[in-house]
Parts: structure tokens; C-alpha cells; sequence
């Protein structure tokens, strides 16, 4: 008689996938997954019931506070570069590190001298 092996419960975003579009995808998806499912703060009241509503569209359930925002998270560092913008604040710094973050090529100031 042939024993059964027990069965391993699979978890996690990528469970309904199976062995399917690679480790380094599935790994990558569920870094944005988690961060997108994951309940975000509402920057109007405070709670913690900030979910997406669609693509870059976020509301929150107790207030019904409804923002822009990026894709998969509700505050991009980018984002916060335009905000800084918008209101006329110096955007130096945040910029650079955001262009850090992307790995965007960083300001060239130098070579001007
Ligand atoms: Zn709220």
C-alpha cells in the first residue's frame, strides 16, 4: 500500500499559481500584493482603512476620502516630489532621492561649472 504524504498548504498571493511564470516574478509579485492589500493610513483621518479602489485611486472606508495616489501604494516617492512642487516648496533634495530610488540617472549640476 502506497503511504500519502501529507499535504502541504500552500500560502500566500502566489498559492493559485503553481510552479507558473518563474520564481523572480512571483517573488516580485507578491512584494506588490502585499503592499497593495495591506490596509494604508488615510491621510485625512487617520485609520488605518485606506484601500485601492482602482488603478492609482484610493479610498478610505471610514471616511470615504478618496485620493490619487500610485498603482500599488498609495504614497510613491515621486509623488511626493510633485506634491512638493505643487505647493512651490524646494523639491531639491526629494527629488534627488527619489531619482535615487528609481535609478533614474541623478541631476548632473557639476558639469556646468
Ligand atoms: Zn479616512
Amino acid at each position: 500500500m502506497v503511504k500519502k504524504l501529507p499535504k502541504t498548504k500552500k500560502v500566500g498571493p502566489t498559492r493559485g499559481l503553481g510552479p507558473r511564470y518563474g520564481s523572480a516574478v512571483r517573488k516580485r509579485y507578491i512584494k506588490v500584493i502585499t503592499e497593495l492589500k495591506r490596509p494604508h493610513k488615510c491621510p485625512n483621518c487617520g485609520f488605518v482603512r485606506v484601500h485601492r479602489e482602482s488603478v492609482g485611486v484610493w479610498k478610505c472606508k471610514k471616511c470615504s476620502y478618496t485620493f490619487a495616489g500610485g498603482a500599488y501604494t498609495p504614497m510613491t516617492k515621486l509623488g511626493v516630489v510633485a506634491r512638493r512642487a505643487a505647493k512651490g516648496l524646494p523639491v531639491e533634495e526629494t527629488a534627488k532621492e527619489a531619482a535615487k530610488a528609481a535609478a533614474v540617472e541623478p541631476a548632473t549640476e557639476e558639469e556646468t561649472e
